[in-house]
This record gives structure tokens, C-alpha cells and sequence, in this order.
């Protein structure tokens, strides 16, 4: 597959009904919008690609697809179901709260085939410290009504290392998961990021942050409980039914072309990385005049794409597949990395098989750091 053939297609919902106080994602709250102008403008943008058979995985995303009205989410997933015919894994992420059985069987019979639901902690302090608008009950009861419609890929996004909690808290939330016995649970340590209240809460003193050796060991115990309830890591971040990764997340960690979509969205496609407005206003605008949403390009060279593929790579348990890799870029990743490739085999954060190099499970709790080493050249 070359760059030029998008296999992935990403849409992004710029709204939420009240904002969480850890995001730092591209999204406003729903009430100060009209949101059928940005449907119609996410509709407009997807029809000039030419998606058909080539995009295989959609992923709606955002923001929440679910606090959109009911009739504006399925007119959208109807016409991405009916532009993009040969879609094997086809999410949307869902809100504990925001979706009942009802909806999720529209979900369902308009082809979506994989839901995420976003979590975060089965611990309604965490709940509440992170601004979330949902309860632990809430959850259990949206998987139960995905069960009962026909959803067989079911995801779960937790965060670890939350102000004010332990290890015990933590591993309640991990139990509570795997007891609801879904395919796919993702697990991200709190980070702080600038504009967030809960940045403004660290710098004030009101919450202090998880000192790093209890995060080491909550990302260590999530490995541990997640693999025994039969969930293979198969990414730093991502665990899964054997047969039953992410799909869509699997083209970035590729480095494979996407399309996408919506205020904020990035594509790589055609050899260019390129990123959309994220002002909701400015967006439609530009598409209603006919315009070109993208608000930066970047064109990399050969061994920028080599670099971003290696760090990318390197994020799987598989690691980097050295022919796949050697026919995606042109390199030997074996000679291209030769001296970092050499530094963290001997300090044991790497290790080299006939097909593949990847990294060891001592790299994993510090695997930020040895990315860096491949990023640039
Ligand atoms: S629901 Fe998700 S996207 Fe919306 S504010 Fe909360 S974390 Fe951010």
C-alpha cells in the first residue's frame, strides 16, 4: 500500500456537552452551537475525496459523537456507510450516559461494528475530580445495552495516575473493567496539558500529581491484570482480544495514509501531513465558500517518513517488521538506526529478532525515551 491510498478515515466531532477538566482535545461545548452547519461541512469535506473500496476502518471520534442529536450522528454514519462500501471496523466513541439501547441498536443496524466508550475510572471521586459527567453504573449499563444489540467489539479507555488516588484505586478500576468482560481496554496516565483546568489545579497546588514510581507501578499492574484477563498488549497504551486490536489505530502506528475529517483533523495522504482549522466557525465557512480547510502542511522527506515509521513502529509489541519496513520506506532500519539500535540492545530496551526489532519489556515504562532516539537522524 502506498502513501497515496488512504485506508483509514478519522471524523472528528467538535462538541461536548460540558467540558472534562483534563482535555485538551479540540472541542466546545455543545449548547454555544448549531451543530448541523458542521455535519453538512463534514459531510461536504469527506465527498471530495474519492474513499470507496480503499478505506477499510472508519473511527468517529472527537470531542463525543454521542452528545450530538440522535438524528444528526445517524445521518452522518449513514452517508460514511454508504460513500465507504468495504469498511471492516467501523467505531464510534461513545459516552457512558449519552447512549441506551435504542441508539446503540441505530449504531448497530447503520453498520457501526465497534464501540469506545470512554471511562476513565470506575471510582466516582476520580469521576468527579476529572469533571466526568458519568457514573461507574453508567458504564456497565451501556456495555450491557451494546451486548444486547449485537456488539461484539467493545473498547474501554481508562486513565491511571489520577490526583489523590493510589494503586488500589486504580486496580478497583482495572477489575471493574475486565469484570465487564469486553475485547479492548486502553489504559493512558493522566497527563497535564497547558489550557487545562486541571493543569491550572497542579500549578496552583490544589492536586498533586502521582509521584512517578506509583504511575511505573499502576502501568506495570495494568499489564499484569489485563493480560491475565486474556487481553494481549499489543501497544504500550492498548490492550485486546488476540484478533481484536484496533484496527484504525493500527494504520497510525503503520504509517499508513488517512483521511481526516472535521475542525482540528490531521490526514497524511498523497506524501503530506496536513491539518484542518480547528475554529468550528472558520471551518464551515471555508467549506460553504468551497475553500481548503487545511491550515498547515508539511511535506517530509524520505527519512523523516523513515523516522516518524520507526517511532511509530516501535510503539507495537511487534515493533518495527523489518521487510514491511525496508518496502514502506526504502531503508534498512538495521543500518539506518545502526548506533541507537546497538545502544539500547546492550542496555537491554531493545531487542532484535530474525524478522523485527523491538522493544523489551523492561523498555516499556520508559518507552517515550527510547522513541526519541529514532526520531531524528
Ligand atoms: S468527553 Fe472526551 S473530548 Fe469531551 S471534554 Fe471530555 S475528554 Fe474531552
Amino acid at each position: 500500500m502506498n502513501v497515496s491510498s488512504p485506508v483509514s478515515l478519522y471524523v472528528h466531532i467538535p462538541f461536548c456537552s460540558r467540558r472534562c477538566r483534563y482535555c485538551a482535545f479540540a472541542s466546545e461545548p455543545m449548547d454555544l452551537h448549531d451543530p448541523k452547519p458542521v455535519i453538512d461541512a463534514l459531510i461536504q469535506e469527506a465527498a471530495r475525496y474519492d474513499l470507496g473500496s480503499t478505506i477499510q476502518t472508519i473511527y468517529i471520534g472527537g470531542g463525543s459523537p454521542t452528545s450530538l442529536p440522535e438524528k444528526l450522528l445517524f445521518g452522518l454514519i449513514e452517508y460514511l456507510a454508504y460513500i465507504c462500501y468495504d469498511v471492516s471496523e467501523f467505531t464510534v466513541e461513545a459516552n457512558p450516559g449519552q447512549v441506551n439501547e435504542p441508539i446503540l441498536k441505530s449504531l448497530y443496524s447503520l453498520g457501526v461494528n465497534r464501540l469506545s466508550i470512554g471511562v476513565q475510572s470506575f471510582n466516582w471521586k476520580e469521576l468527579e475530580l476529572l469533571g466526568r459527567q458519568h457514573t461507574a453504573v453508567d458504564v456497565a449499563k451501556s456495555v450491557y445495552a451494546a451486548r444486547t444489540v449485537g456488539f461484539t467489539n467493545i473498547s474501554l479507555d481508562l486513565i491511571s495516575a489520577i490526583p489523590e488516588s493510589g494503586i488500589k484505586d486504580f486496580e478497583h478500576s482495572l477489575l471493574c473493567a475486565t469484570d465487564l468482560d469486553v475485547e479492548h481496554i486502553s489504559v493512558y496516565s493522566l497527563s497535564y496539558e497547558d489550557g487545562t483546568s486541571m493543569k491550572e489545579m497542579l500549578d496552583s497546588g490544589r492536586i498533586q500529581a502521582v509521584d512517578e514510581e506509583t504511575d511505573r507501578a499502576m502501568y506495570e499492574m495494568a499489564i499484569e491484570v489485563l493480560e491475565q484477563a486474556g487481553l494481549r498488549q499489543y501497544e504500550i497504551s492498548n490492550f485486546a482480544v488476540p484478533g481484536l486490536e484496533c484496527a484504525h489505530n493500527l494504520t497510525y502506528w503503520a504509517n499508513r495514509s488517512w483521511i481526516g475529517v472535521g475542525p482540528s483533523a490531521a490526514s497524511w495522504y498523497q506524501g503530506k501531513r496536513t491539518v484542518n482549522v480547528a475554529d468550528v466557525r472558520d471551518y464551515v465557512r471555508r467549506i460553504q465558500e468551497g475553500n481548503d480547510p487545511t491550515l498547515e502542511v508539511q511535506n517530509p522527506t524520505l527519512l523523516e517518513r523513515a523516522c516518524e515509521t520507526a517511532v511509530l513502529n516501535l510503539r507495537r509489541r511487534v515493533g518495527i517488521d523489518l521487510s514491511e519496513f525496508q518496502q514502506q520506506t526504502g531503508f534498512d532500519a538495521l543500518n539506518l538506526f545502526a548506533e541507537s539500535i546497538q545502544n539500547h540492545v546492550s542496555n537491554g530496551f531493545l531487542e532484535i529478532t530474525d524478522k523485527s526489532v523491538r522493544l523489551t519489556c523492561k523498555a516499556l515504562p520508559i518507552a517515550d525515551q527510547i522513541l526519541c532516539d529514532f526520531s531524528t537522524l
